[in-house]
């Protein structure tokens, strides 16, 4: 009998989990998995705002993909996918030939969402990727430097500004707040003439999170220099900053760096394939199947699913992405060897931590609130378990987090 076709795409937590999953799972005669992703590495998603403020080197955050596939079960091809062709079964890269299919799995994970904000796609930076946080990491250096040198001086050059305090916005604000004081020491430049301004759309802080734990991380970072400009909305950018407006009064703050943190969507390449989605995301049956189309998952942030007693959609998180990789690779399993039932996904949800740089956090953590350094301790052994799960000890070792304070 032929080996199914097992074509894995994206190489984040949803689609490594699914493809070391499986390879553990299946011998070599059982079917021929591939795996197709951008880069020859994986990097962490939830790492890349300290990778964008600096405090983190980028090669801290990514590790090669050969490290912790099975080779000799899984072909690794380095590609950009254009669009998934559902009735001929193929995928379309940019420089090899179609792929076909038996058995797909969608993990192209996040992109950034400007819900059409003129000028954010042309002037504002997104933490969407390894190179994006490189971007950013370098381009207020380089605001930094001209600063010092530059005889007219412009103290906009160091005004920052991020749109947005969600979760990853206020994850990054704690890192700048820790790296700008280095900056300013490295480059000869007085901290009162740094602005961090955080704009934020919605009437509080981290919307949705505990009111307690709210508070502290907005004071935290308030005393380390954050201005927050609350229920005001981002209308325009720039090249020369952004336009606000709050309660219909419009206001212009210049700023050599804006950083949109508000806003993700699924990949473009499930809009592009013809799926029936909102906003690159695909709401899929109980066992992670796309509607209609029963030999193809969606995991990770291009899956959608509605949290029954909430009537919401789960948020797309790493956490959820990893636990729907391990169930995927039990349903195909299931399905290569056609033995045995296909399981349903059913999220396990065991809090949320929000880093306020590297030493101090906020979260809720099997139904306890945390905070301080508990919670920033929690949060590296969060950061360290991910590792474990895909890569076991030795990835760890390598990339793990130790310094715990
Ligand atoms: P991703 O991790 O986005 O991986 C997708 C992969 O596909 C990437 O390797 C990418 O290069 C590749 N790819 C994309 N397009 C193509 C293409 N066309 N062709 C080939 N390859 C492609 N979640 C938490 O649970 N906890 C946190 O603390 C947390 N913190 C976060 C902090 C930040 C700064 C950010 C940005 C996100 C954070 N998240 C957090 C969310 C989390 O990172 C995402 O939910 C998670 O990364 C989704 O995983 P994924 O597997 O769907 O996709």
């Amino acid at each position: 009998m032929k080996k199914p076709n097992v074509v894995v795409l994206g190489a984040g937590y949803g689609g490594l989990m699914t493809v070391t999953r499986l390879q553990k799972m299946i011998g070599v005669n059982e079917a021929s998995i591939t795996l197709v992703n951008k880069h020859d590495y994986h990097y962490e998603s939830t790492w890349l705002h300290e990778a964008a403020a600096g405090t983190l080197h980028h090669e801290r955050v990514r590790y090669a993909i050969a490290d912790v596939i099975d080779q000799s079960k899984v072909k690794f091809i380095q590609d950009t996918v254009e669009k998934i062709n559902l009735e001929e079964k193929q995928v379309l890269l940019q420089n090899h030939e179609p792929l076909t299919y038996d058995y797909l799995v969608v993990a192209l994970g996040f992109e950034s969402e400007t819900f059409g904000i003129k000028g954010l796609k042309e002037y504002a930076f997104s933490i969407a990727n390894v190179n994006a946080a490189r971007q950013i990491r370098e381009h207020i250096e380089y605001q930094f430097a001209t600063y010092g040198t530059e005889e007219e001086k412009r103290d906009e050059r160091l005004t920052i500004v991020v749109g947005g305090a969600g979760f990853t916005g206020i994850e990054f604000l704690g890192e700048l707040v820790n790296r700008v004081p280095e900056l300013c020491r490295e480059y000869d430049v007085d901290p009162n003439k740094v602005r961090i301004i955080c704009v934020e759309a919605a009437p509080t802080v981290l919307p949705g999170f505990d009111p307690e734990l709210v508070e502290y991380a907005a004071n935290v970072l308030e005393k380390k220099g954050v201005e927050f400009k609350i229920g005001t909305a981002i209308k325009e950018c720039t090249p020369e900053g952004i336009i606000v407006s709050k309660d219909d009064q419009v206001e212009e703050i210049k700023a050599g760096t804006v950083v949109w943190a508000a806003g993700v969507r699924g990949s473009r390449v499930i809009d592009e394939s013809g799926f029936e989605a909102m906003r690159g995301r695909v709401k899929v049956d109980p066992f992670l199947r796309a509607p209609g189309h029963e030999d193809v998952f969606v995991v990770g942030d291009c899956a959608l699913m509605i949290n029954e007693e909430t009537n919401r959609p789960y948020p797309p998180t790493a956490q959820i992405a990893m636990q729907q990789g391990e169930v995927c690779a039990k349903n195909l399993a299931v399905l290569i060897r056609g033995q045995g039932e296909l399981q349903p996904f059913k999220p396990d949800l065991k809090g949320t931590v929000c880093s306020l740089g590297h030493d101090d956090a906020i979260g809720v953590v099997f139904g306890k609130k945390i905070w301080g350094t508990k919670a920033s301790v929690m949060k590296k052994v969060i950061d360290n378990r991910a590792l474990y799960l895909i890569g076991g000890p030795t990835l760890v070792a390598k990339k793990g987090k130790f310094k715990l304070l």
